[in-house]
C-alpha cells in the first residue's frame, strides 16, 4: 500500500523545521524513523500533505551525562539507546525495555523521539519515561516548554505537544544508587506490540520497600502509573505477600480494553501476574 501524495522537506537544522513546521500548520507531520507514520499514512489513518524529515538534524542525536541526569536527543535512534553503556548504567530499566520494541530492523530506524511523541497505549519507552520520572523538552516558533511525562501522554495516540511544536529532548534523572528495576511484558508473538506490560522501580530502606514506581502498559488508553499499587507497598517490608497485595491493587486500578487478541478480563488477570512478578524481580536487584 502506498501512502496518498504529500510533499517532502529536508530540514537541515532544528530552526528550519521550526520555521517550516510554523508555515505549514496542522497539515504538516514530522518524520522522524517513519516506523509508526508511514504505516499510517499507508492506512489512511493520518494524511499530512506535507513531511518534515529530521533525519538531517544530527543535533538531535545524542546521550550525555549532566550531572545526575541523562539527557537524550528526541532522534537518538533505538538501537543506539540499547546498546549505550551510559544508559544501561544510568537508566537499566530502560536498557531492559528495549529489546521488547519491534523487531531490530526497526529499532534501528525508530527514534525515543517518535516512540514518545506517537504515544502507544502498549509502547514501552512512554512506560519507562513515566516510570523513571523524565521530563520533554519541545521547542516552536514561540520558544522552549519543559513537560513532565505525567503531563505529556495525555490519551490514545495523544500527548501535549502541540501542532507546532518538536519534541527535542528527553531529560530523565539517573537511577539512584540501590534502586531495582524489573521490566516485562506479554506479547502475541516476540516482536508484537505487548497485550500489556509493567515497569517497576523501587529502593529497601530500612528493610521497607521505598520509592516505589509502577507503570503498567495496555491498562488503558496510555501507559498507567499505578498509584494505589504503588502506596499498598511503600513502607512494607518486601515479601511475595506484599507484592501480591500490590498486584490485586494494580489490577483493580486497571481499565484495559477487550480485542481480537485477549478480552478485557485476561489483560487484567496478566496485570495482576506481571505486576507480582516485576516487584519480586526489581527487589531482587535492590543493592
Ligand atoms: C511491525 C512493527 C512493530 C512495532 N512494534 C512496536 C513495539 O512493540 N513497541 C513499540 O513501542 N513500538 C513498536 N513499533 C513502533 C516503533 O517503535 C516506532 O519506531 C515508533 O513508534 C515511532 O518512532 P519513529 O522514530 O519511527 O517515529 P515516526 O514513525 O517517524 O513518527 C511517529 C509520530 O511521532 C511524530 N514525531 C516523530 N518525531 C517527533 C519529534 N521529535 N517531535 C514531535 N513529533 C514527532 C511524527 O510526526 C508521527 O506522528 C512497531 C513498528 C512496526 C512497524
Amino acid at each position: 500500500m502506498k501512502p496518498p501524495p504529500f510533499e517532502y522537506k529536508r530540514a537541515e537544522t532544528l530552526d528550519d523545521a521550526i520555521a517550516t513546521l510554523a508555515e505549514a500548520g496542522d497539515e504538516a507531520k514530522l518524520l522522524a524513523g517513519g516506523q509508526s507514520l508511514i504505516a499510517m499514512m499507508n492506512l489512511r489513518l493520518v494524511r499530512p500533505t506535507m513531511l518534515i524529515d529530521l533525519n538531517r538534524i544530527g543535533d538531535l542525536d545524542y546521550i550525555r551525562r549532566n550531572n545526575g541526569t541523562v539527557e537524550i536527543g528526541a532522534m537518538t535512534r533505538q538501537t543506539t539507546l540499547e546498546n549505550s553503556a551510559e544508559i544501561r548504567t544510568a537508566l537499566p530499566l530502560m536498557t531492559a525495555a528495549l529489546p521488547h520494541v519491534a523487531h531490530k530492523p526497526i529499532r534501528n530506524r525508530g527514534t525515543i523521539g517518535g516512540s514518545l511523541a506517537h504515544n502507544d497505549p502498549t509502547a514501552e519507552l512512554p512506560a519507562v519515561a513515566i516510570a523513571c520520572g523524565a521530563t520533554m523538552i519541545t521547542r516552536s516558533a514561540s520558544g522552549e516548554r519543559s513537560i513532565a511525562a505525567a503531563d505529556f501522554f495525555t490519551g490514545y495516540l495523544e500527548t501535549a505537544l502541540a501542532d507546532d511544536e518538536i519534541l527535542t529532548a528527553i531529560h530523565i534523572p539517573a537511577s539512584a544508587p540501590g534502586t531495582g528495576y524489573s521490566f516485562m511484558e506479554i506479547s502475541p508473538r516476540k516482536g508484537d506490540y505487548a497485550l500489556v506490560g509493567v515497569a517497576a522501580l523501587l529502593t529497601v530502606k530500612d528493610g521497607n520497600c521505598a520509592d516505589v514506581r509502577i507503570v503498567c502498559m495496555g491498562a488503558g488508553d496510555r501507559a498507567m502509573r499505578m498509584e494505589s499499587a504503588e502506596n499498598s507497598l511503600n513502607g512494607q517490608a518486601p515479601s511475595n505477600d506484599a507484592f501480591r497485595a500490590a498486584a490485586e491493587a494494580a489490577a483493580k486500578s486497571a481499565d484495559p480494553s477487550a480485542d481480537f487478541h485477549a478480552s478485557a478480563d485476561y489483560r487484567r488477570d496478566l496485570i495482576r501476574n506481571l505486576t507480582q512478578r516485576a516487584l519480586a524481580e526489581a527487589s531482587s536487584r535492590c543493592q
